[in-house]
């Protein structure tokens, strides 16, 4: 893949131009999707220093890890079945998809049969399409008070995705409330929840998440090439 060097500076120069238009002294990591690409492509991006990888389906995740096992940081992005919950816990640094209590229970139920704490981050469905994954945002509150009770999973941040639009108001307000929730959650204090992290930005709209706070931005086909 000759192209995920120059691909990958384009990408890397607009993180920065765009923390620094923002004002922005803090990072942010990128999560390289290799969904639906082979394993070769999670190859190509260790030789590349790209260390955070993302997929979003439990089986082929399970296919990847058992060749490249602990030399990525694993990201599970897609939307989580509880029953596929064991293949993973353990194995993935950060969940960014949790959007139920069922769910959240069974992360922790499985991460404290093996002794850990598994990272999560909550799905938020700003934008409220009813086609999304996702808690809405007058659902948010309930459910952390519930997790905060789990002693396997530590909640971490926020992910939403924005709708795939060319309006960019309408994709940079989808982003800036995602922010301000995050800022709302952390003023309320609730015990074993962190606000670390916000989870937004694709290929199409990873600048304008980052001007919005995004502090990790989950990048495929822009990476990677079409899929
Ligand atoms: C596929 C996917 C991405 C990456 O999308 P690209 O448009 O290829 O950058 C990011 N987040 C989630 C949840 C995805 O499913």
């Amino acid at each position: 893949m000759d192209n995920l060097k120059n691909n990958l500076q384009m990408i890397k120069n607009d993180i920065k131009e765009a923390l620094a238009q923002a004002g922005r002294k803090d990072d942010v990591l990128l999560v390289g999707v290799t969904k639906t690409f082979p394993v070769d492509v999670i190859e190509d991006s260790i030789e590349h220093d790209i260390l955070d990888v993302g997929e979003n389906k439990a089986q082929e995740f399970i296919g990847k890890y058992d060749i490249i096992k602990d030399r990525v940081n694993w990201h599970f992005i897609g939307h989580l079945q509880k029953n596929k919950v064991k293949y993973l816990v353990g194995k993935v640094k950060l969940i960014h998809s949790v959007d139920s209590i069922d769910l959240a229970k069974e992360i922790s139920k499985r991460s404290e049969k093996i002794g850990i704490v598994q990272d999560i981050l909550i799905e938020v469905n700003i934008s409220g399409e009813e086609s999304k994954f996702g808690i809405t945002k007058d659902n948010i509150k309930d459910l952390l008070i519930n997790i905060s009770n789990f002693k396997g999973v530590r909640v971490r941040g926020l992910m939403t995705m924005a709708p795939n639009a060319d309006d960019e108001l309408l994709v940079r307000n989808v982003f800036k409330n995602l922010r301000l929730l995050k800022e709302d959650i952390s003023h309320m204090n609730i015990s074993n929840i962190y606000m670390d992290y916000l989870s937004m930005g694709m290929s199409q709209d990873y600048k304008l998440a980052i001007l919005e706070g995004a502090n990790i931005i989950r990048v495929g086909s822009l990476l990677y090439g079409k899929r």
